[in-house]
């Protein structure tokens, strides 16, 4: 080991999550590192739809994307059935957006203020003192020269490598690894087409258990005739791989036939749950995939990257204030992200298993009827409350003869039961480190008794 550095806080990571947290942090006056293994070129390089919904700079204050980091602005989603003979066009404002231009801008202002930011700087492992988190060993990887960089905050960003979380303590609650289950495996290709294509303002998202099982497949328009199209698979469940299904079921679509060149090509895991059970511990705070801070329906995390980010950055101010970097000194954060997005993404998590483990047939069924519209949609995505026709229950009693699928319509009214439930959970997330365990294990009995009596099989 060559020498040892000290600074305040140190950022492992900057991607969307560890970028957007020294942003926030930019005129904080503390001394903070930030770190990247990746070069200036390959900076927020990971595979992605990159499709973010305005909102997400808005609550956050963050500059919305401009000049060459926004590729197409999105008027709406079209969501198709499996025979895609029925269509949901949800409106809402967004943004498809270049991750390398939007990254490096986000991160040259935040060199502008008072981060530090080494790149081609890897992190290896968590340096302890005693049993004390005290910073992180990394190496420089153009000089080949380890070192330690000592903080009292160490921030792990490094999505779903989790560098720094997968090494602390078994015992630690923030070690909490990721279900294969929980999660898709995606790919996806940025693409140039011979021809212009329609609509370019709406993504568009196709639910078919037989392109893209336990997930969907997405044709994101990002200019006139670019496009970036992929597709997620639940993991662990033994489906194919999407590079596999990708070759087989989305090359041959006559959208795509007309190929002219492939910009991009590649796939990473995406964690589709609930949140980490805690964001911090003593001197240790997780933000991003590393954390499960994303949508579990559709596993964008950007967005939720960034509002973590956010939140950790206030957190972060206070804990410098009252110089208590333990877990309780960090606490806050658990508190305002768990009990706002953390609630949503918890009531959604239970949504998610569900439609995972509905077939084609369902999908039609509950699109062609709308049992979830429009506005159904756009309000669970927003809020985590389902937004179903529910009505149509109360019409069970008369229809039950006529109707098809009264199974279906019972189950339902039994997901809007649990992620009623495990909202308002979150929305008790303890004051107090002391309380988690005993949360811990009444939510998790909420999520068994939800795959019991709902019958998920994973
Ligand atoms: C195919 C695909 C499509 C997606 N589509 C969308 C979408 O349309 N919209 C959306 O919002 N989300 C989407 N997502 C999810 C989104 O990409 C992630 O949620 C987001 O990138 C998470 O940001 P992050 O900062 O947590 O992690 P990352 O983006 O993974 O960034 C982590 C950073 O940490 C660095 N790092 C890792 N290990 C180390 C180490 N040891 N030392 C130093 N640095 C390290 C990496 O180089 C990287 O820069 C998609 C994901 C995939 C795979």
């Amino acid at each position: 080991m060559d020498s040892i550095e000290k600074y305040d806080l140190v950022i492992v990571g900057l991607g969307p999550a560890g970028a957007t947290l020294s942003y926030f942090l930019r005129k904080s006056g503390l001394k903070v590192l930030g770190i990247d293994m990746v070069s200036w070129d390959q900076i927020w390089g990971k595979p992605c739809g990159d499709a973010i919904g305005a909102h997400h700079f808005d609550e956050t204050g963050l500059p919305e994307p401009r000049g060459k980091e926004l590729k197409e602005r999105v008027d709406g989603i079209l969501i198709y059935s499996p025979s895609e003979e029925h269509v949901v066009k949800v409106e809402g404002k967004g943004y498809m957006i270049d991750r390398r231009e939007l990254g490096r801008r986000i991160i040259s202002d935040a060199e502008k203020g008072d981060i530090e930011v080494r790149l081609r700087t890897q992190a290896l492992k968590p340096y302890f003192e005693g049993d004390l988190l005290k910073g992180v060993i990394v190496k420089d990887l153009d000089k080949n020269r380890t070192y330690v960089v000592k903080a009292d905050i160490v921030v792990d960003a490094t999505g779903n490598s989790g560098v720094i979380r997968r090494r602390l303590p078994e015992d630690w609650p923030v070690n909490e690894k990721l279900k294969p289950t929980d999660s898709n495996i995606a790919y996806r290709e940025i693409v140039e087409l011979e021809n212009d294509i329609d609509m370019p303002n709406y993504i568009r998202i196709y639910i078919n258990k037989e392109v893209a099982p336990g997930g969907y497949w997405w044709f994101f328009p990002e200019g006139k005739n670019v496009v970036n199209v992929g597709l997620g698979v639940q993991g662990g469940r033994g489906y194919p791989l999407p590079t596999k299904l990708f070759k087989e079921k989305l090359l041959r679509r006559p959208e795509l036939l007309k190929r002219v060149k492939v910009l991009k090509a590649g796939g990473s895991t995406v964690p589709t749950r609930r949140p980490a059970n805690t964001l911090v511990w003593h001197n240790f705070i997780g933000i991003g995939d590393n954390a499960f801070t994303v949508n579990p329906v559709h596993g964008g995390g950007m967005g939720y990257a960034f509002y973590a980010a956010f939140l950790a950055s206030k957190t972060i101010l206070k804990a410098f204030e009252m110089g208590d970097f333990s877990a309780k000194g960090l606490w806050e954060l658990n508190i305002s992200y768990m009990r706002t997005l953390g609630a949503k993404q918890a009531s959604l998590d239970i949504f998610r298993m569900f439609l995972q483990e509905l077939s084609n047939d369902e999908i039609e069924f509950g699109i062609r009827n709308k049992i979830m519209d429009a506005e159904g949609a756009y309000e669970t995505s927003t809020t985590g409350d389902l937004k179903a026709n529910l009505s149509l229950l109360d019409k069970l009693a008369v229809i039950l003869k006529g109707i098809k699928r009264p199974l279906l319509l019972l189950k339902l009214a039994k997901v809007a039961e649990y992620m009623k439930k495990a909202k308002e959970h979150y929305l008790k997330y303890p004051e107090d480190p002391v309380a988690l365990g005993k949360w811990i294990s009444e939510l998790n009995k909420i999520y068994a008794d939800f795959k019991k009596d709902v019958g998920i099989s994973f």
